[in-house]
């Protein structure tokens, strides 16, 4: 619509608002399908396209399986990969980071907040470490883009991963930032489209839901994750109020408001969510991968036993979560638990 001074009225596109949100300038943003599909083209493509110059990767063992995948294709491929490990609170050590570094290493590609704990990881010190070496630093920021505030100069990563529907966006959308002059090379050819590093039509609806969702989530970012952290904080107090036992998986408070994983004594997770099932849905592990019963090599990774990872639960409060909700929350777990444990 032509403003009164004769220009079109321009409104922001969604790779504009996305780009925002994380503090991007636009057109350092690639759509693709999901976020499985951005850190694939992360490690793929960096290592694509700098496998001449070194084949050392390194990881946490905290991470995704969609970032544990590429980097076990990567090691059967030849590549050397090193795991670092995580404290009991599911936390890295830069220092251990900065003596995992090697000559040859080309990429480091840590998580901003996992999926099952919530733990957040200081990303900016890790990047400390990786830039003045021009080693290129990923970060999989899956879970916490639209939870918490993200800058990627802030944080000081080359590769940044997102997902559409971690902040109400559909689902079957996600995106990955690429500092302009980051090398990595496509892994599809084909068609020209997202400036020839993920060719293919783009899902343009979904893309403009993501738009919306980003500016959605920009507008209440800190008083939302304020009014979360209160809601967690109280289901988790209500718990632990009458189960003694209970343990808090995750650090403390570097962790993501949304976020609640605990292991219940004297029961194991999947008992206790299918006793509440009809009142709440939760997952035992990470909802990506909820109908697998193996042991989370998350926990296993934070130390956890093997009985303290059979009693976990995540349980995630949201936009829609209501302060009855948690009451409610609170009363069917405790009346589940006290069952269950009653009955062994
Ligand atoms: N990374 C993290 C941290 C996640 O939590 C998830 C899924 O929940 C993914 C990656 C994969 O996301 P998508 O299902 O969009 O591929």
């Amino acid at each position: 619509m032509p403003t009164a001074g004769g220009r079109h009225r321009r409104w922001p596109g969604p790779g504009e608002e996305i780009a925002g949100l994380i503090g991007a300038p636009p057109g350092s943003l690639y759509f693709t399908g999901c976020a499985t599909e951005a850190n694939n083209l992360a490690l793929r493509g960096v290592a694509r396209a700098l496998r001449g110059r070194g084949r050392h990767l390194i990881i946490s063992a905290v991470e995704h399986p969609s970032v544990i995948g590429p980097a076990e294709r990567l090691r059967a491929d030849g590549w050397a990969v090193t795991v670092l490990p995580v404290d009991e609170y599911g936390q890295v050590d830069p220092q251990a980071l900065e003596a995992a570094l090697r000559p040859d290493t080309v990429l480091v590609s840590v998580m901003l907040a996992n999926n099952e704990v919530g733990t957040l990881q200081p990303v900016a010190e890790l990047a400390e470490m990786t830039r003045p070496r021009g080693i290129l630093l990923h970060t999989d920021a899956a879970q916490a883009v639209g939870k918490i505030p993200v800058k990627v100069d802030e944080l000081g990563v080359d590769l940044l991963t997102l997902a559409g529907h971690k902040f109400y966006a559909p689902k079957g959308v996600g995106a990955l930032y690429v500092r302009p002059g980051t090398p990595i090379e496509p892994l599809l050819v084909g068609g020209g489209q997202e400036q020839g590093l993920r060719p293919g039509t783009e899902n343009v609806p979904h893309i403009v839901a993501l738009g919306a969702a980003a500016r959605l989530a920009a507008a209440g970012l800190t008083a939302e994750a304020q009014r979360l952290r209160g809601l967690r904080d109280r289901l988790h107090a209500r718990l632990q109020a009458v189960i003694p036992g209970l343990r808090l998986n995750g650090h403390p408070d570097q962790r993501l408001s949304n976020t609640l994983n605990l292991s219940f004594p004297e029961v194991t997770g999947r008992a206790l969510l299918d006793a509440v099932a009809d009142s709440i849905a939760a997952s035992v592990g990470s909802a990506c991968h909820a109908d697998s019963d193996a042991v989370s090599g998350v926990l296993a990774a934070m130390g956890c036993t093997a009985e303290q990872a059979r009693g976990a639960v995540r349980l995630s409060v949201g936009r829609f979560t209501a302060d009855g909700d948690i009451d409610r929350a609170a009363e069917v777990l405790l009346n589940a638990h006290a069952g269950l444990s009653a009955r062994d």
